[in-house]
């Protein structure tokens, strides 16, 4: 049960109404996120909704038997719209192209991407600082100094940033540099990374494991959205399958689905969902039409040359090409 309190709630209303899910044997979670108080109500009895409905203080109630709750469309059938400030929404209605390097790899490489990105009219730059690799002696990322040196970059020109974090411990100091924290596929289910980025006043992309399930990536929201973040965001990014001719299997299907679970934003990644760079504008257009409500890409000047993942990197005129066929698709499904 999910019941959201009225902001104006008073002590004594609170304490009756946590005698009275007591009284019916439910235990209780209090969750304040930056939109609603809400008390998440666990347990088996029967009970006349109507009577805890109507109590002082609540302002909705909602049954939801699942294992998430909160970020489901059984909660809340109004989608969420994620606003980045500066006119930047992501969401239902307004779709969102993240794009940039697979890594942050020099100066000169964010000047030439955000100016691509400036003449293409993207707003959000993508790229790694902390690369998650599978083997300890690829490249890894220029840490918090690439940061620093990107966010002035995209400050001056008026973009946006998102980037993965990899352990609690960096989210302090990389908070005032990043507009929308990424959990990597490798951290899906780091339950500690997700609790702590329930605590964090700022957007969460967070991708589906690498085998993950459709029901894990949404337990994994509420994981964040239970500790006190709404502004979430849900990445398809191919699973692994047993199909050995691409690097994943782009799981257009999840996308569909999630649409219709979630009232939480939906973005897809062609880029590693099918990790070649021939394929990719077809998946992203593809993803549009199951309903993606944004695609995050990895695009570089010289995709032949990026320290990691070139293989599935577009150039900026095969990505400028793409944007444009997405605004069209995205045009296109809108009116179906
Ligand atoms: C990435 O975005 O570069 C990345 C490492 O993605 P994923 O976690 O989906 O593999
Ligand atoms: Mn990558």
């Amino acid at each position: 049960m999910i019941i959201q309190l009225e902001n104006t709630i008073s002590p004594e209303h609170l304490s009756a109404l946590e005698e009275k899910l007591s009284a019916i044997r439910y235990q209780t979670n209090r969750v304040k996120t930056q939109y609603g108080d809400y008390i998440i109500g666990v347990g088996k009895a029967a009970f006349d909704i109507r009577s805890i409905g109507t109590m002082p203080g609540v302002r909705d109630i909602h049954q939801v038997s699942d294992a998430y709750k909160l970020v489901s469309k059984k909660w809340r059938v109004e989608d969420t719209i994620i606003n980045l400030g500066d006119g930047i929404q992501i969401g239902t209605g307004h779709f969102a192209i993240m794009a940039g390097p697979c890594s942050i790899e020099s100066e000169a490489q964010v000047e030439k991407t955000v100016q691509h990105l400036q003449e293409q009219g993207v707003r959000i730059m993508r790229g790694g600082v902390y690369k998650p690799r599978s083997s300890p002696y690829s490249f890894r990322g220029l840490g918090i100094d690439g940061l620093k040196m990107w966010h002035q970059k995209a400050r001056e020109a008026g973009i946006k940033i998102i980037t993965e974090v990899m352990m609690v411990e960096q989210i302090e100091a990389m908070a005032d540099y990043v507009d929308i924290f990424q959990v990597g596929a490798r951290n899906s289910q780091n339950f500690n990374l997700l609790d702590a980025l329930g605590e964090v006043d700022k957007p969460v992309l967070l991708k589906r494991g690498i085998s993950g399930t459709i029901d894990e990536l949404l337990q994994a929201a509420e994981y964040i959205f239970s500790n006190g973040n709404e502004r979430i965001m849900l990445c398809e990014r191919g699973i692994r399958s047993y199909e050995k001719a691409y690097r994943n299997t782009m799981d257009i299907n999840a996308i569909a689905m999630l649409k219709e679970k979630t009232h939480l934003p939906v973005i897809a990644d062609p880029s590693h969902g099918i990790g070649l760079r021939r394929y990719v504008d077809k998946i992203a257009l593809a993803s549009i039409m199951a309903g993606a409500d944004g695609v995050i890409m990895e695009v570089h000047e010289q995709p032949e040359k990026a320290f990691s993942d070139g293989q599935q990197t577009l150039s900026f005129p095969e990505a400028s090409r793409l944007y444009k066929r997405m605004h069209q698709a995205y045009e296109l499904r809108e009116h179906f």
